[in-house]
């Protein structure tokens, strides 16, 4: 059986009969379980599949034919039916990279921020939320981070495959339900880190963006531990559970920026590529600002 479609079933099952095991422990713990943002979350998966299937596919489908013309190895990742696990090895550890410094630019250059944190949106936390992504990636363009792959020389296919268990791991970590696991909070990404990465709390902000390792944080120093509540959603909350709205709100929101701003085109540059957060007067604040703020107030 092809590989898509062993993921794709089991791949169901393990969707569907974790979200389960989540609305019962809700119910068992006397918790809301919050179905008016997981039906946002629905529409949000149900939109950018339909956009995905009427555009045939996304912008790493379209640009691996013209890439690939430039590839400095032929690397499949099988051969005659036979698995490479030295290069699938390879492709595991390339993409966990380049996915965290693509997931870090999502969080850091506005432009990218604009699709990536329509995922931040939820203001609670539960298996739903892995399923809203925003469908707008076509415009910002994150996924060409994943480029490098293409030019080494790993083809479209495998790629795309790696980059789907990817995010297919990630589901379990949208939870509530799930704890801290011991040593396998050291190596891998885990609900707990997740929910961090989740937190609109001061030093939760902008950390844990590791897939399915959480290993590049550490080593790049954006790690964060889970010691306190975690306050999930935006710093300024979205609390509207219209999903084209929801989709676009920071989009809006540029483009109220581009029309009180374009007599002055210096300002744009930050605005449309600057920090989230960034304005020309410091009327707002920037994670880092956020933070330094809440450590000056936190002092004696
Ligand atoms: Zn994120
Ligand atoms: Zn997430």
């Amino acid at each position: 059986m092809d590989i898509m479609k062993i993921i794709g079933v089991w791949g169901l099952v393990y969707m569907i009969g974790l979200g389960v095991a989540e609305v019962l422990w809700h119910r068992k713990k006397g918790l809301p379980y919050n179905w008016r943002e997981s039906s946002v979350s629905m529409a949000d998966m149900i939109i950018r599949n339909g956009l995905t299937f009427m555009l045939g596919g996304g912008l790493l489908t379209w640009i691996a034919p013209w890439i690939s013309t430039y590839a400095i190895f032929d690397l499949p990742i099988k051969i005659a039916g036979v698995v490479q696990w030295g290069r699938l090895a390879g492709l595991f550890v390339g993409l966990e990279f380049l996915y965290y410094w693509m997931h870090r630019w999502d969080h850091e250059i506005r432009w990218f921020w604009a699709t990536h944190s329509v995922h931040h949106t939820p203001n609670s936390m539960n298996l739903f939320t892995a399923e809203r992504l925003g469908w707008t990636q076509i415009i910002s363009a994150a996924v060409l981070t994943m480029t490098p792959l293409l030019v080494i020389g790993f083809h479209v296919q495998d790629v795309l495959t790696m980059f789907a268990i990817n995010l297919m791991y990630q589901y379990w970590l949208h939870t509530e339900m799930i704890g801290k696991l011991g040593w396998f909070e050291g190596v891998f990404n885990t609900p707990s880190h997740h929910r961090v990465h989740h937190g609109s709390n001061p030093n939760y902000l902008d950390s844990n963006y590791g897939g399915v390792v959480i290993i590049f944080d550490r080593m790049f120093g954006t790690f964060v531990e889970e010691t306190e509540k975690v306050v999930f959603g935006l710093v300024s909350p979205v609390v509207s559970m219209n999903p084209i709205y929801v989709a676009l709100h920071e989009w809006i929101n540029i483009g109220r920026d581009i029309r009180d701003n374009w007599r002055h085109p210096s300002r744009l540059g930050g605005y449309l590529f600057g920090r989230p957060g960034w304005s020309h007067d410091g009327s707002r604040g920037t994670s880092e600002q956020i933070q330094k703020a809440s450590l000056l107030t936190a002092s004696p």
